[in-house]
């Protein structure tokens, strides 16, 4: 299949959480039905893909090809804003690792509901961004941001630490004082009683982050109180979702 310059292979997120890869020929935009900026990253579309030509016996899918596609929802702002646009680049990275690619040949395809959080999750944390971006008068707070979103994968995607145990000695991390620690791979807290080495800073803060973003609605996120988060909170948050998710994650970068 020869590839013209205008044509574009693009990476499509399901709404049941699943992926596929699809050929849209002249994606590019421009040429002679002028589709100029209808495919971006991070747009919602509304895909009608062409009659498959062949079944492939092994079940696995050849590369898909796009009949016509108009968007549901884009982004305008967003893109005017630095910050807002690199975390769209975290996002939509993090959402290609997660999910697995949906097999157009399987009947039951559509019954699988296990990945939907990833769209869920994905779509909420963009239409937030955009919002944000669109009001002159707010400031992007990015690292809070970026906080809800991989909470809310975690959350959603069925890797939840337990966050009122002691992973040790299972009394009320609530009620203990003298502060949690917070253990990555094995994927909870230790109070201060049962922590022998030295441990992290970060360990509360971690713990009350997890706990107060997952009891949030992604659209109270600019009532939720706590506006600075520290880069080691993010950056263990998000070490907890590769290892829990078995992904060689790349280094967690904001822009500056
Ligand atoms: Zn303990």
């Amino acid at each position: 299949m020869a590839l013209k310059e205008r044509d574009l292979i693009i990476n499509l997120l399901l709404r049941g959480g699943k992926r596929i890869s699809i050929l849209c020929y002249g994606g590019q935009g421009g040429g002679k039905k002028h589709r100029a900026g209808l495919l971006d990253l991070g747009y919602m579309l509304k895909m009608e893909l062409a009659q498959s030509k062949r079944n492939t016996s092994s079940g696995t899918n050849h590369l898909v090809t796009a009949r016509e596609w108009s968007p549901v929802w884009i982004h305008q702002k967003l893109r005017h804003n630095h910050r807002a646009y690199y975390l769209l680049i975290i996002y939509l990275d993090l959402a290609k690792r997660l999910s697995v690619e949906e097999n157009l040949n399987d009947p039951n395809a559509d019954d699988d509901q296990e990945q939907v959080g990833i769209f869920t999750v994905l779509s909420n944390a963009l239409f937030q961004l955009e919002r944000v971006c669109s009001n002159m008068e707010a400031e992007l707070l990015a690292e809070k941001h970026l906080l809800f979103f991989l909470v809310k994968l975690i959350h959603y995607t069925g890797i939840y630490p337990d966050v009122e145990h002691c992973l040790e000695c299972n009394s009320l991390l609530g009620e203990v004082k003298g502060g949690v620690d917070f253990r990555v791979e094995q994927g909870g807290f230790v109070c201060h009683s049962c922590q022998v080495e030295s441990y992290s800073e970060w360990g509360h803060d971690i713990w009350s982050s997890l706990k107060g973003v997952a009891s949030t609605s992604y659209s109270d996120i600019d009532q939720w109180k706590q506006n600075r988060v520290a880069l080691p909170v993010l950056e263990i948050i998000y070490r907890y979702l590769g290892f829990h998710h078995n992904l060689r994650l790349p280094a967690l970068q904001l822009a500056p």
